[in-house]
């Protein structure tokens, strides 16, 4: 029996509530209709980059959604690039060999100078160059980002950069990294988040001249690296914005980040209750549908619930981001409910496809493991909590 209901956001009652960018969902979906399921099985099994699909997504225009038209992007608002990660993903296919580029381009965009702007953004906007790798995360300091231990020393000539990054996504397939590294030390500053730099490097001039990657092996296919910095020299035209004001640059590129993989994790819920909702409608066991079974259900009705309440969620949170109005609860708690509900429906998806779950050919565990990495990056959720709990409730501080 064919599933009664594919789950899709847009539907009529939605449009009231936000821009629903039709047209481009559909253009994505004929995008992503090029790169099925064994695709992306295919490069999970060898942990390979997918260099085609993000050619294809390139050519399209999509990952210069948020890029002025001006430096050769669309101009979008951040609504709009939500909505191509959200239909990335409830396709089937992962934005997050993709996305980074979306979010980190806003530190140029809004705090890079007119030469770094012009010099930058239109090629990333073509595809010349990528933009896809960000280094915050230090394997001693982890979630404690302002005590990060990366230093950035001013000489003559520009910075020289020494420490060491882990789980720097991408960064063996992007041509630039952004990295964060304290110019001032913790001490000598008023407050912790100041000191910090922000500096765009340009990975392949940089290799073997102090700057090492080396890939982590990893459950998901991130293309998760470490990232050595052993007196790194780069000019002082990679520093971006004013030198110890670093940090706050990229909790505006946080924001962002929040909500477009937000949206990448509804589409995805999108994907497992599709997923799930048809094979309960055709797996017949006990002499009827296993849908017709409370315990099959209601776990998938639960998520289906949670998911419209995450699309509303977003689009709070992205229409407070394009007003300029503080936002950053917003895109914590849309992020929040994302991650959850991604997991809800992964686990009722699993759970529902019984042992063919585990059968790679169903695709559910590759999808399922990627589920899982929303609940711990790019933010865990326990760190949203502890966000909320302080910045929105006025609890003790306990990060
Ligand atoms: C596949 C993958 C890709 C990634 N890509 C990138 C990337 O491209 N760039 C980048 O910079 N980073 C990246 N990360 C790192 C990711 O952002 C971090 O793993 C994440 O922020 C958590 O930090 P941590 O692993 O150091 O955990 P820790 O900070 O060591 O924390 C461990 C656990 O303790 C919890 N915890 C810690 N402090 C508190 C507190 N005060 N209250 C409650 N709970 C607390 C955390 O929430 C977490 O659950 C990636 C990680 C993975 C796994």
């Amino acid at each position: 029996m064919a599933s009664k209901e594919t789950f899709n956001t847009n539907d009529a009652v939605l449009m009231d509530i936000g821009e629903d960018y039709k047209d481009i969902r559909e253009s994505v979906q004929r995008v992503c209709a090029d790169f099925p399921n064994e695709y992306w099985s295919s490069k999970d099994e060898v942990e390979a980059y997918p260099t085609e699909f993000i050619d294809a997504m390139t050519q399209a225009g999509f990952l210069a959604a948020l890029i002025p038209e001006e430096y050769g992007g669309s101009g979008l608002p951040l609504r709009a690039a939500a909505v191509i990660m959200e239909e990335v993903c409830a396709a089937g296919c992962h934005a997050a060999a993709g996305h980074a580029q979306m979010y980190i381009m806003g530190t140029v965009l809004r705090h890079g100078n007119d030469e770094q702007k012009r010099k930058y953004l239109p090629d990333i906007a073509s595809g010349k160059l990528r933009l896809q790798a960000f280094g915050v995360t230090e394997p001693t300091t982890g979630s404690d980002t302002t005590q990060l231990r990366t230093r950035a020393t001013r000489t003559d000539a520009g910075y020289v950069i020494n420490g060491q990054k882990v789980w720097t996504s991408r960064a063996q397939h992007s041509d630039l990294m952004l990295v964060l590294a304290r110019t001032t030390p913790a001490s000598d500053v008023p407050k912790r988040v100041d000191g910090i730099s922000t500096f765009l490097i340009d990975i392949k001039a940089c290799l073997g001249k102090g700057l090492e990657i080396r890939p982590i092996k990893a459950m998901v296919n991130h293309h998760a690296t470490e990232v050595f910095f052993d007196n790194l020299e780069v000019p002082s035209d990679a520093l971006v914005g004013e030198e110890g004001r670093g940090f706050r640059y990229i909790l505006d590129g946080m924001n962002a980040e929040r909500m477009i993989t937000a949206a990448e994790a509804l589409g995805s819920t999108r994907w497992f209750l599709n997923a799930a909702t048809q094979y309960a409608n055709e797996r017949v066991v006990f002499g009827r549908p296993i849908g017709s079974n409370q315990g099959i259900q209601f776990p998938l009705a639960q998520a289906r619930i949670q998911a419209d309440a995450v699309d509303m969620m977003i689009r709070r949170a992205t229409a407070l981001f394009e007003q300029n109005l503080p936002c950053g609860a917003q895109a914590n708690m849309a992020r929040y409910l994302a991650a959850e509900c991604l997991w809800n429906a992964a686990e009722a998806c699993m759970q529902t496809h019984g042992g063919f779950g585990f059968a790679r050919e169903y695709h559910i565990e590759r999808k399922w493991r990627e589920a899982r990495l929303a609940r711990i990056a790019p933010v865990s959720t326990n760190l949203i909590l502890a966000n909320i709990a302080q910045h929105t409730l006025g609890l003790p501080r306990s990060y």
